[in-house]
């Protein structure tokens, strides 16, 4: 799909020899700020192949729910390197985001995103910060499964799997490693969430082990990001989950500086996305104001991805020398730091200009060839271990008293399996519940062989049957297993 700008982008003279290289120039800023980026790459020497695709606010409006056409995955899909503008996703129901579909579809499990202060040119509360959020993008909350159970309670669903920890603990681990850094930090929320943020934490310890010259750390994701806002220079590059990685790395880019300097990319096994953090601006949209910077770094860790770390060295370089001269665009402009107020376009060539010279005052980028990581295969090395089916949790819709529905449940226990407890948004209310206790219309009802022996499925099925006899609203259940004999279910009540 072409789009009318792709007479921006350079003609191919050295087919072959060249990367190929996707192209959308988004929405709203988008086209200017690609353009300048343009001005950089092909003055630069960058040895890429430029295909344009269509993607973002156009797309969704001719049908396409997630603004993007076959024929723009084909070539995403054939280049393997996508260099995106932001785009505007339209209001109003009905529409699924572009980025959540291309990360999900083509396997981008790392989102990298380095917040970089560059005091005293640009203002910032934290003038030495400098770190890398790494944060898994296709796990967690963000698998969409979601459903309404009962009157009163929706429910969503956080998967988190072995292989995905896996890979995006190595991938931090390599990360650090190929970029010289010292200190890797896991954050999550194991305290409460034992089984799934747990497993995340205890994947990052084993594989951490397998890098003795790297310090780790793990620290709880509330006050973890808490530090980060109050003292991002205790930190170096951050793992997380998915969805504490989407809010800590807004927080971590805000605080950085300027929402317009902080590039991103997401890495697949095969494919990669590259990309600004910021959206399109419709504000500033058509105005030559925006600040290029976003995409222009992104390009820089694309150069270093399709192993260009020459060409990524010079264009970073070039781009320190500008922000130190005080070439700046608005949205970083002030009068303390800066010497020229420059447009969108006027930006890109001031780069150029300075392109072979270094930064006199920040520390100069020097890329090597190991810094494009070879791509983490996730693994599915680890051993099966035994599993024992010893419960089930039964989950009803009920709008009457928990001793009528004790009654009824424990009416239907079988043999084997017994009534344990029922909980009420996860508080134990049976037995021995708190008159205090706010009660909704979802019960998960645990029943369970006591002490835990190995029950049948036709037991279960049994169970479930005199479940249904005793005409109750019945939503779903959960096996309870043991693994290894250690239980694969939490407990009891909200810890
Ligand atoms: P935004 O990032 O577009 O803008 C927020 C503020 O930052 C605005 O005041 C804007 O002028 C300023 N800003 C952003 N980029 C700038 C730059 N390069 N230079 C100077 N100033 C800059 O966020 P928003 O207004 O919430 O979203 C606008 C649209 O972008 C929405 O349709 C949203 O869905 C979309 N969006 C797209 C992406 C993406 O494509 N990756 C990401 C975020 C938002």
């Amino acid at each position: 799909m072409k789009s009318d700008l792709s007479a921006t982008l350079p003609a191919i003279t050295e087919k072959g020899t060249l990367t190929p290289v996707a192209v959308s120039f988004g929405d709203g800023i988008g086209p200017e700020i690609m353009k300048a980026v343009m001005t950089v790459l092909v003055k630069s020497g960058a040895r890429l192949e430029y295909l344009p695709v269509e993607v973002g606010e156009s797309v969704y409006k001719q049908g396409f729910t997630s603004g993007i056409a076959p024929e723009a995955w084909q070539a995403i899909r054939n280049a393997k390197v996508f260099l995106k503008a932001p785009i505007t996703t339209p209001q109003g129901g009905g529409y699924k985001s572009l980025n959540v579909t291309v990360r999900k579809t083509l396997g981008l499990y790392a989102n990298v995103r380095p917040c970089v202060a560059y005091a005293p040119y640009v203002q910032t509360s934290h003038p030495n910060m400098d770190i890398v959020v790494i944060r898994e993008n296709e796990e967690d909350l963000y698998a969409g499964i979601e459903h309404r159970q009962t009157d009163e309670v929706y429910q969503c669903l956080k998967l988190i799997t072995r292989p995905g920890c896996q890979r995006i603990c190595r991938y931090a681990f390599e990360y650090a490693r190929a970029h010289g850094r010292r200190k890797v930090t896991c954050m999550t929320k194991d305290n409460i969430m034992k089984l799934t943020d747990g497993l995340f934490h205890k994947v990052f310890d084993e594989i951490g082990a397998e890098y003795p010259e790297l310090e780790k750390e793990h620290r709880i994701i509330d006050i973890g990001m808490a530090r980060v806002a109050n003292g991002p220079e205790a930190f170096d590059v951050i793992v997380t989950p998915n969805l504490y990685g989407d809010i800590l790395s807004d927080v971590a880019a805000e605080i950085a500086g300027s929402v317009g300097l902080a590039p991103s990319c997401n890495i697949g096994e095969e494919c990669a996305m590259f990309e600004a953090i910021h959206g399109s601006a419709p504000d500033i949209a058509g105005l030559d104001q925006a600040n290029p910077s976003g995409l222009l770094l992104a390009a820089v860790m694309m150069l270093v991805h399709v192993g260009q770390p020459d060409v990524a060295t010079l264009i970073h370089n070039a781009w320190l020398r500008t922000i130190e001269d005080g070439i700046h665009t608005q949205d970083i402009f002030n009068v303390d730091s800066s010497t020229r107020l420059v447009g969108t376009q006027e930006f890109a060539r001031a780069v150029c200009e300075r392109l072979g010279l270094e930064p006199q005052r920040f520390k100069p980028a020097a890329y090597v060839n190991n810094a494009a990581q070879p791509p983490i295969h996730a693994s599915g090395t680890h051993l099966p271990e035994k599993k024992e089916l010893v419960g089930i949790d039964v989950f009803v819709q009920w709008d009457e008293g928990t001793q009528e529905l004790a009654q009824r449940l424990q009416a239907a226990q079988t043999e084997g399996l017994h009534l344990q407890m029922i909980t009420n948004r996860g508080v134990k209310v049976w037995p021995e519940g708190f008159p205090e206790t706010f009660l909704t219309d979802h019960w998960r009802c645990r029943f369970i062989s006591d002490p835990p022996n190995e029950v049948s499925k036709d037991e279960l099925l049994g169970l479930m049957a005199n479940v249904l006899r005793a005409d109750l609203d019945f939503i779903k259940a959960e096996t309870l297993c043991l693994f290894n004999g250690q239980p694969g279910f939490s407990l009891g009540q909200g810890q």
